[in-house]
């Protein structure tokens, strides 16, 4: 174990790089060191993650600030900047790693592949006008419900370090930098596919659709139609994914193709929020002024996001331009097939029910239908629901919602399981708390303009172990007042 005294070597830290994305064509990659920044300080360091790496957790910790902002690099590291392309809002452009640099792959001691890259570490030959670097505000914010998006049981990519550089970012007045240590299963995008069909360069497309197959989905090789094998498994996770999104009440806020991975994880959290009082329209992002990634919009968006990758698979699927689209439309038909039936499943336990009835997806669709109309807090009332103890509020005098409550008992009742079997699966799946806007705010605010991390690391803490019975005072759970969502706004943090 390396101490003060011994300065820790690039190989102390427990990093084993097997960096297969260099092996694809030149086209996909530029080589690209992280530029060095002045006085790099861990802030937030997630021993728990660095630990399921089998990386040495006390070395990072103590001795990697270095390492964890760029200055130097582990031993193994290639540095590279990935090239991409993707539909934002709508709009195809071409795009690749600005800020962000991928020091390689570490296989873990039983051989899981994680990439880990630095945000913020400085310019890259996709840059554009941009200066490579990212604020201490939003790193702090991916950290935050990248951590709690994983607690909660959502595939998400995850978070190691923030780092602060010493330097100023300058966005609309000057910020501390900083630079996140990002793991992910990979940063393969629905808009890396787009870039690939870009080129117009068909092996090129050949070589990663099979790297794709390769790294996430190996068993599409041993279908008769690897590549339809593909897109059916990318539409699946994605399914999956977004109806985990629409359980929690989560709304990614940025949904443009090149933040879409292809192995089903969130990804890049700028924009994003949790919805309090439900309302399928919510929106919180401010450059999404048309709603396009609104809570209820996701399903479609996502579907609209798989088609593009759909588009660029076609000559993989079929030589006949026809025949392939009628196999890829009919792959894609089968997403709302797929996300209907992920998301009833979903509802179903938040529900407390075991078995399916006719009626369930009418029973699920009822309570948000008198949760919208009254205004209600999403989490809360499936809380209330999971313990039987309804506060007095606009929802619970409602008589339609009355109405609603003998429905769903009745519906209990009619199930071999009992009354305390279905409070346990309830509680298993609806959480006690999420990272409330507000409190996240007011954690960012005294993190960055007071250096003060105290209310930062409490909500971590907090939102890290989201389905543990806490009191029902806790004050992670409020709701914010009423007024709070209507002026609520995310920016994209760039
Ligand atoms: P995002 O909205 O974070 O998904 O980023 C969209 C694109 O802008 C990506 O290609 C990023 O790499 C790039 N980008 C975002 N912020 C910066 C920055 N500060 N400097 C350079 N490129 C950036
Ligand atoms: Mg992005």
């Amino acid at each position: 174990m390396p101490s003060m005294a011994n300065p820790a070597t690039p190989t102390d830290f427990g990093f084993h790089f097997a960096n297969s994305y260099l092996q694809l064509p030149a086209a996909f990659y530029q080589k690209q060191a992280p530029s060095p920044v002045k006085h790099p300080t861990i802030v937030v360091f997630n021993q728990a993650l660095a630990k399921e790496l089998g990386l040495n957790a006390a070395a990072l910790k103590n001795q990697g600030a270095a390492y964890l902002a760029g200055n130097a690099l582990f031993a193994g590291a290639e540095p590279i900047a990935q090239a991409y392309a993707g539909h934002q809002f709508g709009h195809f452009t071409r795009l690749g790693d600005g800020r962000a640099i991928l020091l390689g792959e570490h296989l873990t001691p039983n051989q899981q592949r994680f990439d880990i890259q630095l945000k913020g570490a400085g310019r890259t030959a996709y840059s554009r006008s941009g200066d490579g670097r990212a604020a201490l505000g939003p790193m702090l914010r991916e950290y935050l419900i990248s951590t709690a998006m994983h607690a909660l049981g959502v595939p998400s990519t995850l978070s190691l370090a923030v780092t602060t550089s010493g330097e100023p970012v300058y966005r609309d007045v000057a910020y501390p930098g900083a630079i996140l240590t990002r793991v992910a299963a990979s940063h393969l995008r629905v808009g890396t596919f787009q870039f690939a069909a870009a080129e117009q360069n068909p092996p090129l497309l050949k070589a990663l659709a099979d790297y794709g197959i390769a790294r996430h989905f190996p068993d599409s090789h041993l279908h008769a139609q690897p590549y339809l094998a593909l897109l059916d498994a990318v539409i699946n996770r994605q399914a999956q994914l977004i109806a985990k999104w629409m359980h929690i009440g989560f709304i990614h806020g940025v949904m443009n193709t090149d933040n879409m991975s292809i192995c089903g994880e969130t990804i890049d959290y700028g924009p994003c929020a949790f919805i309090n009082r439900y309302h399928r329209d919510a929106v919180f992002s401010s450059i999404d002024e048309d709603g396009r990634y609104a809570y209820g919009n996701q399903p479609p968006m996502a579907l609209w996001n798989l088609t593009r990758l759909a588009e660029t698979l076609l000559p993989l699927i079929d030589a006949n331009q026809e025949h392939a689209i009628e196999l890829a439309r009919a792959s894609l038909e089968n997403f709302n097939n797929l996300y209907g039936h992920y998301w009833l499943s979903g509802m179903r336990k938040k529900l407390g029910l075991f078995n399916d009835e006719i009626d369930d997806q009418t029973l699920a669709v009822q309570l948000l239908q008198l949760m919208q109309n009254q205004q209600a807090d999403y989490t809360q009332t499936f809380l209330s629901l999971t313990s039987d103890a309804f506060k007095p509020s606009a929802l619970y005098q409602d008589v339609d919602f009355q109405y609603w409550l003998s429905l769903w008992r009745a519906r209990l009742s009619r199930q071999a399981q009992s009354w305390e079997d279905s409070m346990q699966l309830m509680q298993s799946v609806n959480p006690t708390l999420i990272p409330r806007n507000h409190l996240v705010e007011d954690a960012l605010h005294a993190a960055v303009y007071a250096k003060d991390l105290s209310a930062f690391n409490a909500l971590l803490a907090a939102v890290s172990q989201p389905y543990t019975a806490a009191n029902a005072l806790d004050p992670y759970q409020k709701a914010p007042s009423a007024s709070f969502d209507q002026s609520y706004k995310t920016y994209c943090g760039t």
